[in-house]
């Protein structure tokens, strides 16, 4: 038989399963502990990385690929023996004497595959539920921030048990040899084209799998809204990586009444964020790369620009820029804008908002700024998404109590807190009779 690599890490990995080696609850934990303590210790190193890749500031990375995954570890420490514990449920008078209940398992040796954006916690953070329910994992970082995809090879396999881990690096190759191997689980992040071939490819193995997509997130703002909270958390989620979130607001629909006084205090607070020359401020990010910063030029072409509009694609840098009122069927409307581009839609009534977000496929986030109870409640009736975050943006992510996924094109399945758990687990179904009373 052939060998590779590739082929050689996975059969290490499916060795260590079939021991139980995975199974106790304090290898768990210990497999945990050291992702927290590789984060703790080697924070300077993944942050000079990432600042390489992306340009993120010291700060933004703490936050948004370190302390993320600290606070889902700390979580999953905490919870996982009663997450682990079987849970009793009713037999029904037919199955009397007798009890049932569903008993989690480790579905085995997983794969997970991470997009470039958050490239550090995109690999780390599913790994938290892969470890807690016990499984081995591949993780597969994206080849387009290189820096911390090798940062991430060279330091992760000294923290977690190297028969039950591998990190493997590459680009289309290497991933479409992974592909073709058996996994029990697959959790791809990343975007819709290559989610199909991934889907395609677990359907030759019937493997389950995790996607967790993009697309268009709008946010949505009503007269009754405070204009000023709402503008300066949407400049925070939408020009933090430099647009470059997959929750990110990709587009404001917001009431006449408001929209220009709106407008007006966003570009103040993108100034008081990152001063009059954003790309001279040290918080704001780069696009991670000359041909993803190139596309914006495009993107802006025949556009009306309020602020910013500007594109240095040698330097990666695109400034933060709002666009008014751009044509629904310009590429900046029909695509994923993924980048540092906020435009503003005004509609006359919120129920023009409703009707646009709803004619489009669900979004991955979706947020709404109002007072009204009846708006709030007509939205979270009328609109599906992945998550509904009212009067805020982004900041939902913070929060291991709540599932993280999407729904029709911005993915399926769902991970973060318990929900990772139960991801990469097999929920057992067990039913036990006695001998008496044999019908
Ligand atoms: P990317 O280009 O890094 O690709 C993601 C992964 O797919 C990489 O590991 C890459 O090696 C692999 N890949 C690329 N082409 C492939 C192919 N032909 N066959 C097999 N594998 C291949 O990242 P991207 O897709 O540009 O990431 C951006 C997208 O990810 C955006 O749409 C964003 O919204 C989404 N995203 C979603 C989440 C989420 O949690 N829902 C988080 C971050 C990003």
């Amino acid at each position: 038989m052939s060998t590779s690599p590739i082929s050689d890490a996975l059969a290490r990995l499916r060795q260590t399963f079939a021991t139980g080696k995975t199974l106790p609850i304090e290898w768990r934990l210990a497999q945990l502990g050291e992702i927290d303590r590789m984060l703790r210790e080697h924070e300077k190193d993944f942050a000079e990385a990432l600042q390489l890749d992306l340009g993120k500031c010291h700060f933004e990375s703490t936050m948004t690929e370190i302390n993320f995954v600290q606070s889902e570890v700390k979580h999953a420490r905490k919870h996982l023996a009663s997450w682990m514990k079987s849970k009793r449920v009713r037999t029904p008078i037919m199955a009397q004497p007798g009890h049932s209940y569903i008993r989690p398992e480790p579905k085995g040796v997983v794969l997970i595959i991470a997009p470039w954006n958050y490239p550090l916690s995109m690999v780390t953070a599913p790994l938290v539920g892969a470890i807690a329910a016990g499984n081995c994992a591949v993780m597969k970082p994206s080849e387009v921030t290189v820096h911390t995809s090798a940062a991430i090879a060279s330091i992760l396999p000294r923290y977690l048990d190297k028969d039950a881990f591998a990190v493997v690096e590459g680009g289309i190759p290497e991933t479409t040899e992974l592909l073709e191997q058996r996994f029990d689980h697959v959790l791809y992040t990343g975007n819709e084209r290559v989610a199909k071939i991934v889907m395609a490819a677990a359907a030759k193995h019937l493997t389950p799998v995790t996607l967790e997509l993009g697309g268009k997130s709008p946010c949505l703002i009503d007269k009754s809204a405070n204009l000023e909270v709402a503008a300066s958390r949407i400049a925070w989620g939408k020009f933090i990586n430099a647009g470059q979130t997959c929750v990110a607001p990709d587009h404001v629909l917001v009431h006449r009444e408001v929209s220009a006084q709106f407008v007006e205090i966003l570009a103040r607070k993108i100034k008081e964020f990152y001063g009059e020359d954003p790309e001279q401020s040290p918080d704001f990010c780069r696009i991670a790369s000359e041909r993803h910063a190139a596309r914006f030029q495009q993107l802006l072409e025949g556009q009306k620009i309020h602020t910013g509009g500007q594109v240095d694609v040698a330097k990666r840098y695109v400034a933060p820029t709002i666009v008014l009122d751009p044509s629904p069927d310009s590429a900046l409307m029909q695509e994923e804008i993924f980048g540092p581009v906020l435009p503003i839609v005004t509609v006359d009534e919120m129920h023009e908002a409703i009707k646009f977000v709803a004619d489009r496929p669900k979004p991955l986030a979706l947020y709404l700024f109002t007072k009204s109870k009846v708006l709030e409640e007509a939205v979270l009736h009328r609109l599906s998404a992945g998550t509904v975050c009212v009067n805020d943006a982004v900041i939902f992510m913070v929060s291991p109590e709540l599932p993280f996924g999407g729904i029709g094109n911005s993915g399926m399945g769902r991970y973060s807190g318990w929900y990772g758990f139960e991801t990469f687990s097999h929920m057992k179904p067990v039913m036990k009779r006695s001998f008496m009373f044999d019908a």
